[in-house]
């Protein structure tokens, strides 16, 4: 049996940038070790729907830390080893015949893609994307194919659908919902995205439910509910995470629909037992309410925050949450939670792809923002804002020119 001070369950972002945090407050050697079930060390996951499943980046670009890093700062990777069986009480996890013991343990087992079960669904060319072998199956599957069909129209199928669109494939893009990525766009943005898509030749069949795949050992065409039958060589599916919690399930870990729950310091019930990124539901301290992120940036932030912790740092995780998105040549950013809005707010020309929009509480309090291609002091001021619990005006955010040269509304 081997025994660490820290382990971390689970090697992806969480991981690696907890790694780098304990690094940087110089544990010494032997005392962390990273269990994963990976076969790769640590790594970034956006470009695995961006920039590295267009080929245009190599695993070594995507690594967290350099190889050498790990031994370099004497922290032990076992790769390739996945958790079978976890005894909190006795600070004990079970992987592969080996047991590995901790004094304190970081949960960072992340999410998995929830999977469409319908008639077909074991047949080939059929994708989801979550791991470097996926975005390698199928951008290898992309070099040999005419049509794909991305099945999801939120932030997965969207950047699917664009790498896909832009080598060439022609791709259609097939979701319940009356328009794209209902659950966060407001109406005015899905109408942008929408056109944007399909100036580009994407073909967009919204309000249509995958009820069959079809195929003869390979998919050759996505059957829907109102009955169309979509010709497809390669399908891939992006429609939500659920998070990796079946592990926990009988150790008395306080857990909830989408995660471990944590506290503002990301503890959980267990002394000792933490856990980061989007296996966790936590108590944010920005909103005043539990939290549930599956963004990079909330796995950055909070690996870090909780190897802080773990170290006796004890200062509460205060963050807005913030993700961004690449899709064809368009890059946007995001902060906080519109959850509560009332009002939203567009500035500037949402037709031409320069625009912002502010979500608001029914006080005034601004909530969340969303900013593409807008002068820098916007990009600034949201977080801050949000952070501060700034209150704004719809006509002072319609009228004003510049956040600098007026002052907002108190
Ligand atoms: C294709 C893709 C594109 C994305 N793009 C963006 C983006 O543009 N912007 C953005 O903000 N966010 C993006 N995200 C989301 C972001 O990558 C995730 O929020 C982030 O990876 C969460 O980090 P995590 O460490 O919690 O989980 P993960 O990174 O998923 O890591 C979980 C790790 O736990 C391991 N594990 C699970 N169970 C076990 C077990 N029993 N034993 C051992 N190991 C285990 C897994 O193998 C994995 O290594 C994207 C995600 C994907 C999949």
């Amino acid at each position: 049996m081997d025994s660490y001070r820290f382990v971390i369950l689970g090697g992806g972002v969480v991981a690696g940038n907890a790694a780098q945090e304990f690094a940087r407050c110089e544990i010494p050697p032997g005392e962390l070790c990273i269990v994963s079930a990976e076969k790769t060390l640590p790594y970034d996951r956006p470009p695995l729907s961006k920039d590295f499943l267009a080929n245009e980046k190599t695993v070594e670009e995507i690594l967290i830390n350099e190889p050498g890093f790990y031994q370099a700062n004497g922290i032990v990777v076992r790769l390739d080893t996945a958790v079978t069986h976890v005894d909190l009480d006795n600070k004990k996890l079970y992987a592969n015949g080996d047991t590995i013991a901790y004094d304190k343990l970081l949960i960072a087992t992340g999410a998995r893609p929830r999977t469409l079960d319908v008639m077909g669904h074991d047949l080939q060319n059929i994708f989801y994307l979550r791991h470097i072998g996926d975005a390698r199956d199928i951008r290898q599957q992309a070099q040999q194919v005419q049509q794909a069909v991305v099945v999801g129209g939120s932030f997965i199928g969207m950047e699917a659908t664009a790498v896909l669109q832009s080598s060439g494939i022609a791709t259609t893009m097939i979701f319940p919902e009356a328009r794209v990525w209902q659950a966060f766009f407001t109406p005015e943005m899905s109408r942008f995205f929408e056109n944007y898509y399909r100036n580009r030749g994407v073909t967009l069949l919204s309000e249509e439910k995958v009820t069959a795949f079809a195929g003869n050992g390979r998919v050759q065409k996505v059957i829907t509910e109102s009955g169309r039958e979509v010709p497809a060589d390669m399908v891939v599916v992006g429609i939500g995470v659920v998070p990796n919690k079946e592990l926990f399930a009988d150790c008395g870990l306080h857990i909830a629909d989408k995660g471990i729950v944590v506290n503002r310091f990301l503890e959980t019930n267990f002394p000792g037992v933490m856990a980061a990124g989007d296996i966790t539901v936590y108590e944010d301290v920005v909103y005043n309410q539990q939290l549930h992120i599956e963004h990079w940036d909330n796995a950055v932030q909070q690996g870090k925050h909780a190897a802080r912790v773990m170290l006796g740092e004890m200062q509460p995780f205060a963050h807005v949450p913030y993700f961004f998105s690449d899709v064809f040549d368009l890059s946007y950013e995001f902060w906080g939670d519109p959850s509560g809005a009332v009002q939203t707010v567009h500035r500037g020309e949402v037709e031409d792809g320069r625009f912002s929009v502010w979500w608001l509480a029914a006080d005034g309090r601004l909530l969340a923002a969303f900013v593409m291609d807008r002068p820098d002091e916007e990009r600034e001021m949201a977080p801050q804002w949000i952070q501060s619990g700034k209150k704004l005006t719809t006509e002072w955010l319609t009228e004003s020119k510049s956040f600098v040269a007026k002052s907002a509304a108190a």
